[in-house]
């Protein structure tokens, strides 16, 4: 009995006769398909017979070829003509046939092995990769092309030897077909290396030919961006170094995405039979997802594999299986994990959409860029917050191939947004680059031991101490003498400073950042927000602050839960960064409060912006998942240095009086200190 790929459950007809009669439907019908195979080509049996013992019957014959076979690749039909399918794009034989009573026939059809690498594909694979080498030969790059190249023919060797010990005639067709697929993907990586080859050959031509000679800085320059842009698009490869910006975006993101998808998932299949009276013995047959392969069956338990020519799918089946009255058995089916997207290379996409967004956020004349970057960027964060499945069904592949889809359609956004960069005469590689380079740079100053104890005015201190006697009274110390005992001071005050160091970097980051929403935390904000008055003091600038606090949140908490409630807390962070400078800062107050630091802003334009936040966050859904999605409001008070007071306490206050406004009018606004200017 066959059931569709996702038909799960098979049960036996109920009424006898009703079976009898299907049973002579299906022989009448069948056409037995078989196969023999020789030497790159494969003889298919097409079998089919009239089971009637009393009449002779019209039986016509039509049997599809496997899928992949053109009518080139049909060697010998003998009697049976061969015919293509449109819709179904796949060959057919077929003959009008009377059959006599139990008679039956058979037909060979031999056909091309489709399962077979050409000599001539890896033939070209090889060529074109010396060729590619021989053109880097000189460069600078001659040892590692030099590697590729080793690697590419060591992979096209091991091709060959696979398919010489899996010939169809040894092995049978299902590891024959197996070692096919497991060949095409070892081709895959090959394609992928001369690619690389290719980018290399196009940076050395592009130097050469813009400068009239070879600019050598030029083009370490771009390896070095194309290498970074390698690494951030591979990160979760384990033979790649984490880039500075995925790291950063990770310490931000990690706890919400789940980068480790279960390796295997459970395929159960019930089979029936639904009399109460009777025992019966039929045969499965389950005919897996077109996803896998013969490799990805990790257990098929009490079942055997096939694998189906015409269908170019593998099935589990069992030709008779046992059951008692009103019995159902459970076969289960423990498959590998294909169902889950790559959640690593997706973040890679992110972190690199991420540095072209903010290229073309930095540049002037590139808004649409921008706006295209943001909107891809929500659309990978959906993808990212999924979860993948316990126990395989239907329901689950489908929607695991909508987001193939989604994550090809990114892939193409992502091109299309180095395009418009480069439109705007800008190197997409080369700015992210640049951003990677800041990011380091960054992270090298941060961890740089800060002078905490006074190093160097110590040093000097003991130095002078020293010379003068005043430590070691009463000895006469060499001058050779004095200076070991600096240099072991030295030392040991190297060691101090590296504890404190690592006390206080460590504190630092776990104060700066608030870890739910990635805001800065309520005491470095505040801290910065008196270091912002201080500057605005010295410059008799204008410096405003904007309080602001998202209106009946705790209903979300009580209607939804807390999850759900940190995820809006997040989601209202990203939404308010779109209404802010690059020059504010957003900081996370407490709960659902957070501020925000307008430097050299005066009130009226601190207004807008803070108008402006509250019609953002209205207008973006918040979205937890592809079935639950609502909006929120925020009520926000503004207050200004120095109009509204000199101190940062105090000015908190006052913008926290004016939220008080927004809210007692209902929320979703936003209102000056002292009234409207
Ligand atoms: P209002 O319009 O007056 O602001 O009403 P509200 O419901 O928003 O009330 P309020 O601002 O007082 O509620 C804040 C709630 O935020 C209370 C608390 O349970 C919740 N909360 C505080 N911190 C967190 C957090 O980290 N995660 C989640 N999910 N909820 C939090
Ligand atoms: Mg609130």
């Amino acid at each position: 009995m066959r059931t569709g790929p996702w038909s799960r459950k098979v049960t036996l007809p109920n009424d006898m006769r009703w079976i009898i009669r299907t049973i002579q439907f299906f022989l009448c019908s069948a056409l037995l398909l078989g196969a023999v195979f020789s030497y790159a080509s494969v003889t298919l049996k097409i079998s089919t017979s009239n089971p009637s013992s009393f009449e002779a019957r019209e039986m016509p014959l039509k049997s599809y070829l496997p899928k992949g076979i053109r009518l080139e690749d049909v060697i010998d039909a003998g009697d049976l003509e061969v015919s293509y399918d449109d819709d179904r794009q796949q060959c057919y034989v077929h003959k009008s046939l009377t059959l006599d009573s139990k008679a039956s026939v058979t037909y060979d059809v031999e056909i091309e092995d489709i399962w077979l690498i050409e000599r001539d594909e890896l033939d070209e694979l090889e060529n074109t990769a010396d060729s590619l080498a021989n053109e880097l030969r000189d460069t600078q790059y001659s040892e590692i092309v030099l590697q590729i190249q080793k690697n590419i023919r060591e992979k096209i060797d091991d091709i060959q030897s696979r398919q010489e010990e899996a010939m169809i005639f040894k092995v049978g067709p299902t590891e024959h077909i197996a070692v096919y697929d497991t060949n095409r993907a070892a081709i895959a990586v090959i394609q992928g290396n001369i690619n690389d080859l290719n980018r290399l050959l196009s940076v050395v031509k592009e130097e050469k030919g813009t400068k009239g000679g070879f600019d050598q800085e030029r083009a370490t320059k771009l390896m070095e961006a194309q290498q970074v842009k390698k690494q951030i698009l591979n990160f979760g490869d384990p033979d790649t170094e984490t880039s500075c910006l995925v790291k950063e975006s990770l310490r931000i993101e990690r706890e919400n995405i789940n980068f480790d998808p279960q390796e295997t998932v459970l395929m159960k299949i019930e089979f029936a039979n639904p009399s109460a009276t009777k025992s019966r013995t039929a045969p499965l047959r389950y005919f897996l997802a077109k996803e896998v392969d013969a490799s990805d069956i990790i257990d098929p338990e009490d079942l055997n594999v096939g694998f189906d020519f015409e269908k170019s799918l593998y099935y589990v089946y069992n030709d008779s299986v046992v059951l008692e009255p009103g019995e159902t058995k459970e076969f289960e089916v423990t498959l590998n994990n294909k169902w889950a997207i790559d959640k690593s290379k997706l973040y890679g996409l992110k972190v690199y959409l991420e540095g072209l967004t903010r290229a073309a956020e930095e540049s002037i004349g590139l808004g649409a860029a921008q706006k295209f970057g943001k909107e891809t960027l929500g659309d990978i964060y959906d993808l990212l917050r999924q979860s993948g499945p316990d126990e395989l069904t239907e329901g689950y592949v489908t929607s695991y191939r909508d987001d193939l889809l989604k994550v090809e359609s990114v892939r193409q956004a992502v091109q299309k947004m180095e395009d418009l960069l480069v439109d705007g005469k800008l190197s997409p590689e080369m700015t992210v680059m640049e951003q990677e380079r800041r990011c380091l740079d960054a992270d090298v100053k941060e961890k740089k031991p800060k002078d905490i104890v006074g190093f160097a005015g110590i040093i000097e201190s003991l130095r002078s101490n020293l010379l003068a006697g005043t430590i070691f009274k009463g000895k006469n110390l060499s001058s050779v003498n004095t200076w070991k005992i600096i240099y072991y001071i030295i030392i040991f005050l190297g060691v101090i400073s590296g504890v404190f160091y690592f006390v206080n970097i460590r504190q630092q980051k776990s104060t700066m950042f608030d870890s739910l929403t990635g805001a800065f935390s309520r005491g470095y904000a505040l801290e910065r927000f008196r270091e912002e008055l201080k500057i605005a003091k010295g410059g008799d600038n204008k410096c405003s602050l904007l309080v602001m606090d998202i209106d009946k949140f705790k209903s979300i908490n009580d209607t939804h839960g807390h999850t759900v409630g940190d995820t809006t807390l997040k989601e209202f962070v990203i939404a308010i960064r779109k209404g802010v400078r690059a020059t504010d800062l957003i900081g996370r107050f407490g709960g659902d409060e957070f501020m925000i630091i307008l430097p050299t802003l005066e009130k009226d334009k601190a207004l807008k912006i803070a108008e402006g936040i509250s019609r953002i966050v209205e207008g973006t859904a918040i979205k937890i998942n592809p079935k639950l999605m609502f909006n929120i409001t925020t009520s926000l008070g503004v207050a200004t240095f120095p109009d509204d007071s000199a101190t940062a306490e105090d000015l908190f206050d006052k913008a926290d009086q004016a939220l008080y406004q927004v809210k007692k009018r209902g929320g979703n606004g936003a209102e000056p200190f002292g009234g409207n200017v």
